[in-house]
């Protein structure tokens, strides 16, 4: 098996692929104002096994597409959204975030939780902006710095891992600058990392093991992810995602 079929062996079986709650994505609802408003359509892109998206068609009057690039997750979200009868609500697609194949000026949200990052947050909003309506909202979670100044080891990680790791301030300028205004911005709780993700995720690593007879590649991968798990637990004060919400203003 190849690292990425590895890496959606491990984590297939998780709620949720990133950091995040149901309590966030209802806070970021809350600022993005689409309650109660009918006929909406909205994108989930990143979606993983989709339980954003089951909560966005859940809450909302809306049409929700969901995109991966890995048909894998989308199956199990086709699963739960079946199971949970929202099968109507729910489109999914297998496409790249790249290359998305929406006309413009169709989505009245887009939502992306723990995703944007694998095309880069400068180059997703801007790509993303012109599928949106005017007035329509974007939601998105960041990896994001909570502090000025940080540890030197933490700060060459990250900058290794994903250069574009900066505070929510300059997030905030880089959406200003790019035809959006913010309407709100909140860092995610340490809930959302241990309960929701790393708890979960650690629970999964006996089995997954067993499942791959102990191949180095697997012992690799779950190696890296306690290290990812015991330095943001060693430095959670500096930094967390960030969640925007902004809205696409006129041309
Ligand atoms: N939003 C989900 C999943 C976050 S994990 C949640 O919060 O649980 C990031 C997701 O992005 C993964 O499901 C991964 O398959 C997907 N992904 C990574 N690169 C992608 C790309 N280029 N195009 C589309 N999806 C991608």
């Amino acid at each position: 098996m190849d690292d990425l079929a590895l890496l959606i062996d491990l984590h297939i079986g998780g709620i949720r692929q990133g950091p995040g709650s149901p309590e966030a994505t209802d806070q970021a609802l809350a600022l993005a104002g689409l309650m109660g408003k009918q006929g909406l359509k909205v994108a989930d892109i990143g979606c993983g096994t989709g339980t954003v998206s089951l909560q966005l068609a859940e809450r909302l009057n809306a049409d929700v597409t969901a995109v991966d690039f890995l048909p894998e997750f989308l199956a199990k979200l086709d699963e739960a959204a079946q199971t949970k009868g929202l099968k109507e609500r729910i489109k999914t697609l297998a496409a790249s975030m790249e290359d998305l194949p929406f006309e413009e000026g169709v989505f009245d949200a887009i939502w992306s939780e723990g995703a944007i990052y694998n095309m880069g947050f400068e180059a997703g909003i801007k790509a993303w902006r012109r599928f949106l309506k005017p007035g329509g909202v974007l939601a998105v979670s960041e990896l994001s710095w909570l502090t000025a100044k940080r540890p030197d080891a933490l700060d060459a990680h990250w900058n290794a891992a994903y250069p574009e790791v900066a505070t929510a301030s300059e997030k905030i300028a880089q959406l200003e600058a790019n035809g959006y205004h913010l309407l709100g911005y909140f860092p995610l709780s340490d809930t959302c990392w241990r309960d929701h993700y790393y708890g979960p995720l650690q629970a999964r690593f006996d089995a997954f093991l067993e499942r791959q007879n102990h191949s180095e590649a697997a012992k690799a991968i779950v190696s890296a992810e306690e290290q990812e798990i015991r330095l943001y637990e060693r430095y959670k004060a500096y930094v967390s995602y960030g969640f925007y919400v902004a809205e696409r203003i006129e041309d």
